[in-house]
């Protein structure tokens, strides 16, 4: 039995005590403000409530542009943020006991490190001796160094907005700002999005950014190659002169790791550096989740933290990053592969999206989506697979399952009609060409 001392209750961290507890280990799991971390209570779980209801808000125009329906739909946007604050409430402890009930011991108080006498320091008092301590401190917005930034809203205040601004200015290119733009867009804003290089250059495709601008994000401007000289408290000035609104920065995020930068290696970025055993440069100390930079997502930081604790425990494995499934989350859900093996070197087919659930309503404009994947020829191999579509998140993540176990065959694959047609139909018709 080890002492395991974990520090962040986030994903990478809660995943991790439960894991090590299970496995009988002392565990010990410290959080300084709530428990789910940044996931659920400034992050994903945000956006997706706040999607939701722009999505809704999509449907009933388009419901009514037909003339379908006749309704008018007005949204409180205090009443929105402070039923995601409740909900949030709601969950916590059941998370808690979700955590204590594998027997971690969960902590709340701020944890500094004391490496060489191997304890763990909480609001400088009460201390907890470790055998080894796995560090999930994740991350904080990024505020870059432009005068004005204090002006700036970031991923933790969007609940704190007294109603929905007349006009936004997002500035950034990601996942985070088109998922932004999306909802607010869809509320009322008129949006403009300000890259400092190109929107969505993760996806690496322009053709897949050009549809995504055309046809998901509605009353958004986005402009690409600007430089930011100041932010105002009602504008932001750039090289091509001054775009006024309510200012939101989506320029990614720093790692929390300067409770232990002194102690283990880190990068120039600060992210902590660990080997593919999560294993830090101070043998008794693990690192896990955005902490140490990368792909930045929900999974992969639980997957980082029980392959931490599972090497803690003496069972030797690695991080596997290899096709890791993302989405940006728009009104139709954009998946797309992630991953060591991942690339464009194939040949690549696309076919637009069928008419189904969340789909069928968009058939007479030809907004239905679209699938692409690119594939080897000569091996068979999937390099890469997009789905704009609206079940593409779950859809994805069993087609990347299907491709790592090597189970090409879909013949005898049995499909829910019209959910997940996209992406194996596509993989069928490439057969073809094998
Ligand atoms: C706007 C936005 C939307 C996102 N949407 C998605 C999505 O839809 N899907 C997805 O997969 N990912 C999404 N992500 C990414 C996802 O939120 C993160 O990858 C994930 O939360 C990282 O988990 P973590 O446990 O490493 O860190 P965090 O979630 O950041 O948790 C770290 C925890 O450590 C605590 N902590 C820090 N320092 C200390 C200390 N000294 N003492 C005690 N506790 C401490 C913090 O309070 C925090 O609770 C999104 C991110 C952003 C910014």
């Amino acid at each position: 039995m080890k002492n395991i001392v974990i520090i962040g209750a986030g994903p990478a961290g809660r995943f991790a005590a439960m894991d090590a507890a299970e496995k009988s280990n002392n565990v010990t799991l410290i959080e300084k403000r709530h428990i789910g971390g940044k996931c659920l209570n400034h992050a994903c779980m945000v956006v997706c409530a706040l999607a939701d209801v722009a999505k809704h808000v999509s449907e009933s125009k388009n419901f009514n542009d037909l003339g379908i329906v006749e309704s008018q739909i007005k949204l409180n946007y205090t009443k929105i943020a402070q039923k995601i604050r409740e909900t949030q409430k709601r969950i916590r402890p059941i998370l808690t006991a979700e955590t204590t009930g594998t027997g971690v011991e969960y902590v709340r108080g701020e944890a500094t490190v004391d490496a060489e006498r191997k304890v763990v320091v909480v609001d400088d008092e009460d201390e907890y001796p470790y055998d080894k301590l796995l560090v999930c401190t994740g991350s904080s917005p990024r505020l870059p160094n432009i005068p004005g930034v204090e002006n700036a809203y970031t991923y933790k205040d969007t609940l704190k907005f007294k109603e929905i601004p007349e006009k936004l200015v997002i500035i950034g290119g990601g996942s985070t700002a088109a998922e932004y733009a999306n909802i607010f867009s869809c509320f009322g804003s008129q949006v403009d999005v300000l890259c400092r290089s190109s929107f969505l250059k993760m996806l690496d495709d322009s053709r897949t950014e050009e549809y995504i601008v055309a046809n998901l994000l509605k009353n958004t401007i986005v402009h690409e190659n600007v430089e930011i000289k100041e932010i105002t408290d009602r504008s932001v000035i750039t090289n091509y002169g001054e775009i006024e609104g309510t200012v939101l920065l989506a320029t990614g995020v720093v790692p929390n790791s300067d409770i232990v930068k002194d102690i283990v290696e880190v990068d120039k970025k600060g992210n902590i550096i660990v080997d593919s055993h999560m294993q830090t440069s101070n043998p008794d100390i693990y690192a896990a989740g955005d902490v140490i930079g990368g792909l930045l997502s929900t999974p992969v930081s639980r997957m980082e933290g029980m392959v931490a604790i599972n090497n803690i425990m003496d069972n030797e494995v690695e991080a596997d990053y290899s096709l890791v499934p993302l989405t940006i989350t728009l009104n139709y859900d954009v998946s797309y592969l992630k991953g060591d093996e991942v690339n464009n070197n194939g040949k690549e087919l696309a076919i637009p999206g069928a008419a189904g659930p969340g789909s069928f309503w968009n058939m007479l404009t030809g907004k239905t989506g679209l699938t692409k994947e690119n594939i080897d020829l000569e091996s068979g191999k999937i390099n890469n697979i997009l789905a704009i579509t609206p079940s593409s998140n779950i859809a994805l993540p069993y087609m990347v399952k299907a491709i790592k176990d090597g189970d090409a065959d879909f013949g005898n694959f049995i499909e829910i009609h019209p959910s997940t047609d996209g992406i194996f139909k596509l993989t069928q018709y490439f057969k073809r060409y094998l």
